[in-house]
């Protein structure tokens, strides 16, 4: 359907970039920090798939587990919805709005304003800002219709006295609407929307009998733009809730819908976000106006996708075969498939890309950072696709003939699901081959097989993750801890009222000395908390100051021990440290010995050398990041690491394997420049300052508005946001050696290294390796390349002579191969010892050589395995014999098979003993075969 264009609308018209900055700066002139949208990859939420709302970066503040500098925040989201119940894939492109990637605007108040200010500012921006007509706005609040919650009249109140507000515009709603839940249990209250009439020609279902226009309702004409939820109960159980002592705020506005309200498009694809996308995949078709339209699916569907593709590989997911990394591949064959409507037979879609990498590589700067790496991919995926779509639509057409040799005019709708589930081949495009050539696809059984699929393998079937499964779980971090996050809280507030730990928690310095005084403030037992433990217990410890570091940013937890700093001796072995819950530290371990006590004076030691061995590895890891850069190129990206002690671990973008002459560059660039000694700068600053500086973020993370960053050299050779813990000059790192480098997924590299103590182990022992291979050889380890060099000469000679020495054996017994006449045609079979297939063939070819006419067969068993090779000559197979069907029959008697062409063929088998009954049965197979 064409899209339809409008002209009523409120001008003059804004642009998006515009009417992005508006919404930040507004809320910004009312106390609010504009926060960067979190990475579509939710950091540290394996539950999610992608981020898919505002709400995501913040849902540890509404669980109480997680604190922020400010209370006022407002940002704009990036979000990918796609699949489930949020969106389905197939309806994006086919309609004026459905998106997978999406922006949500958003203003939050964590404990701060709430309903007055949230629902005044809303319509001043609207109304005063924005100039929307008063009189088409509605508000929707809360009813519960089971009569259970309270109404919210309090928000109905405020909408009613906003200046022009028309009061019969309330309008209120029930739970399925208007009231907002996390999960089964925890924050939730009611919401308030604002919907906008678009008048009645915005219908479509105009002149439908019964059909009423209203909000919410089933057309076209009321749109909701903006959510305001108010996060004000904690439910407990299935009717049970709970008032909060501090309520939030936290509001959405798809970005998409409101710019098409504002620029009066009427459909979001003809707004400014998506037309320069769409005009450069027009310019590219060479089409006109009037065929773009005629195409405006396709259109469509490549405007979507290729904006949704530069996010997600923006934010380091590469097209791949599982979760995340899969739904890039599928929405980049989608769009390619759509680009082949367009007639596009190459790769088209990096220049679109690149559109859309210029038109918000401003406001979300990761899109500029990683140009050449988002382009390459698209590429690279593109062509992928190329091959495996030919296959497809070579199987599809086998369909179709199978189809139309029986006679029917109708595909059977499983067969077609069949090459949907194998080869990816949608049903749109297969309908179109079988259109071309006057079939029809039986669609009932192509859904019924997708049903089915589904019914088996989850919601979304064919993309093999539970795409849809995209609800919060209440609390990820539970199973970390050996408590759940809300008894780590009350612990927190029991030992912060009893004055053993600071209001503002745990004092974590880990960059402190590795010997510390504290105190035992917490003491936890398998039975909960506990004066004190017995020795072979094991038991969580809290202390108000610890050095001991928490896992982050891939470098592993500290380990250690406490130990008593009085009298009485016991100690604590330390095996792991976490943070269940922000302001507590916990230590697990066990007593090893003695009895601690809550409140006792406890020295705590790390393990200092497998501390300072992880500080060479991460120190190490940032040398390596800048070396890949340096070396590979700006693409070369961090995506992953591990910081271990006895090894670092780093994955990175790159789209091919690593030459061995790069891995060498890079272990060079860095050992050169741990020996130039460089010393590392730490500072505090502001991340917006630090990021501006060129300073790289972690894919995944989540900051604050201060960070630390870590700057080696000077002039500067690396520069990163980083907490972890690092030596303060290169030069003790000692050594560096990449151990391997490979893959992990597709365009994702991995180095595995060692450094310090680590290195020197491993050039030991393969100094070791060597010493002793030369001494086996009796040589010096300098000259054991050369020697084996000799070996191996000395070895193909000796190879060569047994060759030969076998080739004039088996001749010999060739030669005592009689032929026999079958029907005047002279027929040899038999065995040959130990000679392989190569050996058998130029037996044959002798064979031939003497025999214009005849049939041989020749077998072996080289260790056992057996082979045959058959030959026919050509004036025999026009009477009818046929070399692979002989040597087939032949392969049966000693349980195998094989086959090959009319002249020449070759089997295998698991049975040498019956070789010599097969042979025999050769001169009757020719007899009954010969015509
Ligand atoms: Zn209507
Ligand atoms: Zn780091």
């Amino acid at each position: 359907m064409p899209p339809k264009k409008r002209t009523r609308g409120p001008s003059p018209r804004r642009s998006s970039g515009q009417i992005r900055q508006t919404f930040l700066d507004f809320f910004r002139d009312r106390g609010h920090t504009i926060v960067p949208s979190m990475s579509l990859v939710p950091g540290g939420d394996e539950t999610l798939l992608f981020t898919n709302s505002g709400m995501v970066q913040f849902k540890d503040i509404f669980l109480g587990t997680g604190r922020r500098p400010y209370t006022r925040v407002v940002d704009s989201q990036k979000c990918m919805r796609v699949a489930g119940k949020h969106n389905d894939l197939d309806d994006v492109g086919r309609d004026d709005s459905h998106h997978t990637f999406f922006e949500m605007l958003g203003n939050w108040s964590f404990g701060d304003y709430y309903k007055a200010e949230a629902i005044s500012w809303a319509w001043e921006l609207f109304t005063e800002v924005w100039s929307l007509p008063k009189d088409r706005l509605y508000a929707t609040c809360f009813e519960d219709e089971l009569g259970e919650i309270a109404r919210d009249d309090e928000a109905a109140g405020h909408w009613v006295r906003q200046p022009g507000f028309d009061s019969s515009h309330v309008v209120y709603f029930g739970r399925k609407d208007n009231f907002w839940e996390m999960a089964d249990t925890g924050p939730c209250g009611p919401d308030s929307e604002i919907h906008i009439d678009l008048g009645p020609e915005a219908c479509n279902l105009q002149g439908v009998p019964g059909h009423t226009c209203r909000v919410n309702g089933d057309c076209t004409r009321f749109l909701e733009l903006w959510n305001l939820v108010f996060i004000q109960y904690n439910r407990t159980g299935p009717s049970s809730l709970e008032p909060l002592p501090k309520k939030h705020v936290d509001t959405g506005l798809g970005l998409e819908r409101l710019v098409s309200v504002l620029q009066g498009t009427g459909s979001t694809y003809r707004t400014d976000l998506f037309m320069p996308i769409i005009e450069t995949t027009r310019g590219l078709a060479g089409h006109s106006e009037a065929q773009m339209l005629e195409h405006w699916t396709p259109y469509r569907v490549i405007a979507d996708h290729s904006r949704a593709a530069a996010f997600l590989i923006g934010d380091g997911v590469v097209p791949g075969n599982l979760g995340r990394n899969y739904v890039t591949r599928m929405i980049i064959r989608r769009a390619s498939l759509f680009g082949a409507k367009l007639g596009f037979e190459e790769p088209f879609l990096a220049p679109v890309v690149q559109t859309v990498i210029e038109q918000y590589g401003e406001a979300y700067p990761e899109l500029a950072q990683n140009q050449g790496a988002i382009l390459q991919s698209v590429t690279d995926e593109e062509r992928r696709f190329q091959r495996t779509v030919e296959v497809a639509t070579g199987a599809g057409e086998e369909i179709l003939r199978e189809t139309r040799q029986a006679g029917s005019d109708e595909v059977p709708g499983e067969r077609v699901f069949w090459l949907f589930s194998t080869y990816g081949l949608p049903l749109e495009i297969f309908k179109d081959l079988a259109g071309e050539r006057g079939l029809r696809v039986e669609e009932a059984g192509f859904q019924r097989a997708m049903e089915e699929h589904r019914r088996i393998s989850g919601p979304l079937g064919v993309l093999a993750v539970r795409l849809d499964d995209l609800t919060l779980k209440a609390d990820a971090r539970v199973e970390a801890g050996r408590w759940p996050a809300s008894h780590y809280q009350e612990l927190l507030e029991q030992l912060r009222r009893q004055g053993t730990l600071p209001d503002s928690g745990v004092r974590y310095d880990p960059y402190g000395s590795l010997q510390f005084r504290s105190t035992l403030a917490g003491l936890i037992t398998q039975d909960g908390p506990a004066d004190s433990a017995a020795a072979g217990e094991p038991v969580v410890v809290v202390l108000p100051e610890t050095h001991f570091y928490v896992e982050a940013g891939g470098q592993v937890s500290d380990t250690g021990r406490i130990v008593s700093a009085n009298g009485r001796p016991w100690e604590i072995r330390v095996e792991d440290t976490q943070s269940p819950v922000d302001g507590v530290v916990i230590h697990l371990g066990s007593v090893v010995k003695g009895e601690p006590r809550a409140g006792d004076e406890v020295l705590a030691e790390i393990d200092a050398e497998r501390r300072r061995s992880i500080m060479r590895n991460h120190t190490a890891t940032h040398l390596l990041h800048a070396a890949l850069r340096s070396i590979l190129g700006n693409h070369a990206r961090q995506a992953g690491s591990l910081v271990a002690p006895d090894r670092l671990r780093f994955d990175f973008t790159h789209p091919e394997p690593m030459t061995p002459a790069q891995v060498r560059q890079v272990e060079q660039w860095v050992n050169r420049e741990i020996l130039a000694g460089h010393d590392l700068a730490f500072r505090q600053q502001a991340r917006a300052e630090a990021t501006q500086a060129g300073a790289m973020a972690l894919f995944g993370e989540t900051y604050g508005e201060t960070v630390r960053t870590i700057s080696i050299g000077e002039p500067r050779i690396s520069y990163e946001l980083c907490g972890g813990t690092h030596m303060p000059n290169t030069g003790a790192i000692g050594a560096f050696l990449i151990t391997s480098e490979g893959s992990v997924a597709s365009g994702i590299r991995r180095i595995e290294a060692v450094t310090g103590e680590g290195a020197l182990q491993f050039i030991r022992s393969r100094l070791d390796a060597l010493e002793r291979a030369a001494a086996r050889l009796g040589v010096s380890p300098t000259d054991l390349d050369r020697r084996v060099q000799d070996l191996q000469a000395e070895r193909d000679q000796l190879l060569r002579v047994i060759s030969g020495l076998r080739s004039t054996v088996a001749t010999e017994h060739f030669r005592q191969l009689a032929p026999q006449q079958v029907d005047g045609v002279p027929v040899v079979a038999g065995l040959i010892p130990e000679v392989g297939a190569d050996e058998l063939r130029r037996l044959i070819d002798r064979f031939r050589a003497v025999h214009p006419s005849g049939v041989v067969v020749l077998a072996s068993a080289p260790d056992d395995q057996p082979i045959i090779v058959a030959a026919v000559t050509q004036d025999l197979v026009e009477r009818g014999l046929h070399a692979g069907e002989l040597v087939k029959s032949i392969a049966q008697q000693v349980g195998g098979g094989g086959g090959g062409r009319p002249t020449l063929a070759q089997a295998g088998g698991t049975d040498p003993t019956r070789l010599p009954q097969a042979l025999a049965l050769v001169p009757g197979w020719v007899e009954a075969h010969l015509e």
